[in-house]
């Protein structure tokens, strides 16, 4: 049986995952393995006794991560993976607070805050505060506070000169104390908070140093200061700490990841080297061979080599599109005819640098008839409608949630107006009570009634729901508060909504609480934890949609990589430091190393971006590749329209040419310009009054040239 874990391992992995039981970094280039030597080290450990399941600790990047390692393990071991601490940073922080609360200064019930709760918490402070978020925007504010937080950093140890910096300090302090007051804690404080209680109780780092003997933690290059900090908590020198990660693949340095954690590690636990895999098991030759000469343009790189015995396979494809709609088109073209030819739709990844690009492809999409996903992008538990429910149901377990009640007080509308909620806010403050005591102990006035009815209706829930399920709770406060009829009304989107609520009651139907009793803690909280991951047609066979940053770890048979042009990839904002154009060059690198067969590379002429429409040019990352692997699919090969092999190009061909309105004009027809002389229609795209129309001048070469403007000059 030992073999079996073991077969198929190389060398270099196999002494990686039966490596002894001492601290180790496996410093790797993308597909080498380092993931699956990981899972394969926790079973091997587990079998060979070891460890035990409750003696292991292990981090991943995303929850999703965390899930397919336990499927993983579970497949390799009989092992109840449910019980073992496997999880992201924010989830094992979770776990531990929920266990040692009292020891944190949490309310056994706390509730979490996703990025958009937490900024609603600020503006809700600044408000309070009488602040002006024109001086203080709520985002730099937010900015600031988890800036600190991720360096372990609170408000009291800070001090500064200036008066700006001095009341941002002043801000983090206060926004600290309301969240104390309300029992919520964000995710950097999730972090920030077991860190703390970990470092003050050496009694408590010490019982889990001695549990978890193994610690083991992927993708490594993206762990920020006061992760590692935490990580350096819990395993002691004593204790075997494994990193895996890729330096070419740190992309979250904008959040405080810190590559110099891998040689913090060496000197920290005194490995003497890392372990190196070289051998890449995921992509094609010419994949690898165009992502190692992309990335090897960076500078200060740990270095690695990376081959493959898979073959060259075929040649990165790249279209060249004229606009932003054409791209897409052209995708979804594409990946209806990879499908045709038996491709499974999950198999294949639409990747893009923004996720304001997802809008047209979804448009396509739908248009299209393609399933599709959005993975970590349209957050299913960020739906306004799933946030209205949440919040009753927050209310319901801890009526003192003054975001839930701020959230909902009025929706559906109810008749309590801006004016009734802020003599409420400064009720609350002025006593130095909850938002719901005030509201329980306001009396008189207009709207006192309108106020005294949504306390019943949140008292009557909180005591309906005591007997029920998690799912009937749900059911209920979607029926009871309203929110079903005021969506019913909705004629624009209120199905969709509807259909969303529904989906919220299946998702709580489908969830297993490890105590029954704290069901709907726990589900609020895999809510927010979760709010990325979790997607409403999980399972079915779709198109995967989503940014370069989610694609992390993950690998696709074919990977389309769409919006290439300068500005949107390299991000405008990263390109002018040399540092932020690096970052977007291992983007680019951690995006091409998603393929295992096919590449596409895309990028369009004309783009509409936030409202505008603008003329990009070529990534500079398309020209960094070496011409030789890269199969041009633009307009200009279009025109020779023998069939293709690959089942796309004939629909590509035909669409414009042989569309009958070409401004006039007719494929291979004859004419003449005012300023280019003689030439030759060869190609078109475009239809209605948006023609371009491609011309093969006797002296001055191929042209596109667009019919609004070059009309008159045409005869
Ligand atoms: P990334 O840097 O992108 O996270 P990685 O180094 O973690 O990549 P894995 O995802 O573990 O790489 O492995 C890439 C692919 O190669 C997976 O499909 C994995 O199953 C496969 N693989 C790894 N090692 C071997 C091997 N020895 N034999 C066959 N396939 C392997
Ligand atoms: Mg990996």
């Amino acid at each position: 049986m030992n073999n079996d874990l073991l077969a198929g391992l190389n060398p270099e992995q196999l002494s990686a995952v039966t490596w002894p039981a001492k601290s180790a970094l496996v410093l790797a280039g993308a597909g080498s393995g380092k993931t699956r030597v990981l899972t394969t080290r926790i079973a091997w450990l587990l079998q060979t006794g070891q460890a035990s399941p409750a003696g292991v600790l292990a981090v991943t990047f995303t929850n999703k991560a965390a899930r397919e390692m336990q499927t993983r393990l579970a497949a390799m071991i009989p092992v109840n993976v449910k019980t073992m601490w496997i999880g992201t940073f924010h989830g094992l922080c979770n776990r531990f607070l929920r266990v040692h609360y009292r020891d944190a200064g949490l309310p056994q019930t706390f509730q979490i805050l996703d990025s958009g709760d937490q900024s609603s918490a600020i503006k809700r402070l600044l408000k309070s505060l009488d602040i002006s978020d024109e001086k203080f925007p709520p985002k730099q504010v937010q900015q600031f506070i988890n800036g600190q937080k991720e360096s372990g950093v609170r408000a009291g140890e800070l001090s500064a000169h200036d008066p700006y910096t001095r009341k941002l300090i002043e801000l983090y302090a206060a926004y600290d104390a309301q969240c104390q007051r309300e029992g919520v804690v964000d995710f950097a404080e999730l972090l920030l908070r077991s860190y703390e209680v970990l470092s003050r109780n050496a009694a408590l780092s010490e019982h889990y140093r001695n549990r978890f003997r193994f610690v083991l933690v992927d993708e490594f290059q993206d762990t920020n200061r006061l992760q590692y900090a935490w990580l350096k908590l819990l395993a002691g020198p004593d204790n075997a700490l494994f990193a895996v990660g890729d330096d070419d693949q740190s992309i979250y340095a904008f959040r405080g990841a810190e590559v110099g954690n891998m040689r913090a590690l060496l000197s920290d636990y005194g490995v003497t080297g890392p372990i190196r895999l070289e051998q890449n098991y995921r992509s094609a030759g010419t994949i690898l061979d165009a992502a190692n000469a992309l990335i090897e343009r960076n500078d200060g790189r740990l270095g690695k080599s990376l081959w493959t015995d898979a073959g060259p396979g075929d040649k990165i494809r790249l279209f060249e599109a004229y606009s932003d709609g054409e791209e897409a088109q052209f995708i979804v073209d594409e990946v209806k005819a990879l499908a045709r030819d038996g491709w499974n739709l999950a198999d294949m990844a639409v990747l893009y640098r923004s996720n304001a690009q997802s809008r047209i492809l979804e448009h396509v999409l739908v248009q299209s008839g393609v399933a599709y996903r959005i993975y970590g992008g349209l957050r299913f538990f960020e739906r306004q409608e799933i946030k209205h429910a949440l919040a009753y149901l927050r209310l319901v377990a801890n009526p003192e949630d003054d975001n839930a009640l701020l959230r909902v007080i009025n929706v559906p509308a109810r008749g309590i107006g801006a004016r009734s909620v802020e003599n409420l806010q400064t009720a609350s403050r002025e006593q130095g009570v909850s938002l719901w005591q005030a509201l329980c102990g306001a009396g008189g006035g207009r709207t006192a009634g309108k106020l005294a009815e949504f306390v019943r209706l949140i008292d009557s829930l909180r005591q309906r729901c005591e007997a029920l399920s998690l799912a009937e709770t749900i059911s209920l406060i979607i029926d009871a508060s309203g929110l079903r009829a005021m969506y019913e009304a909705d004629r624009k989107d209120g199905e969709e909504r509807l259909a969303n609520l529904d989906e919220l009651v299946n998702a709580a139907l489908g969830f297993l609480p490890q105590e029954p009793a704290m069901a709907v803690i726990e589900f609020l909280t895999q809510a927010s934890l979760e709010a990325g991951d979790h997607q409403a047609d999980a399972g079915a066979d779709a198109l995967q949609l989503m940014t370069v940053h989610a694609a992390k770890g993950l690998e696709f048979d074919a990977v389309f990589v769409g919006g290439l042009e300068e500005g949107l990839f390299p991000h405008e904002n990263s390109m002018n430091d040399g540092k932020g154009l690096e970052e977007e060059r291992r983007l680019m690198y951690v995006a091409m190393t998603r393929a295992r067969k096919r590449l596409y590379l895309s990028c369009a002429q004309s783009r509409m971006l936030h409202g505008q429409s603008r003329y990009p040019i070529r990534s500079r990352f398309v020209d960094e590749l070496p011409a030789e692997l890269l199969q041009t699919l633009s307009a200009t090969v279009k025109k020779t329209a023998a069939p293709a092999r690959d089942g796309y190009a004939q629909g590509r061909i035909a669409a414009a040419p042989l569309a009958a309105n070409l401004g006039g004009w007719k494929m291979g027809q004859g004419l003449h310009h005012t300023k280019f002389g003689d030439g030759v229609v060869i190609n078109a795209e475009g239809a209605g009054d948006d023609v371009r129309l491609q011309i093969n001048f006797a002296e001055h070469g191929i042209k596109w040239l667009d019919l609004r403007y070059a009309k008159d000059k045409l005869s």
